[in-house]
């Protein structure tokens, strides 16, 4: 089983989608545009085939 970036139970995500109209929320939203362990996290979805986020 290929394992996936620690992404999947950041908590820095989780608090995000837990409150989306936070200034965290805003941060992490703004924080995938260029982060490189994002990037990975979200090709590495892409080669299992599953929905990107
Ligand atoms: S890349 Fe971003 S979403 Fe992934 S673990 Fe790091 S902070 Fe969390």
């Amino acid at each position: 089983m290929v394992k996936l970036h620690n992404c999947e139970k950041c908590r820095f995500r989780a608090v995000a989608e837990k409150k989306p109209d936070s200034i965290l929320a805003k941060l992490w939203r703004w924080h995938t545009g260029w982060c490189p362990g994002w990037k990975a996290y979200q090709k590495e979805l892409r080669e299992r085939g599953g929905r990107p986020g």
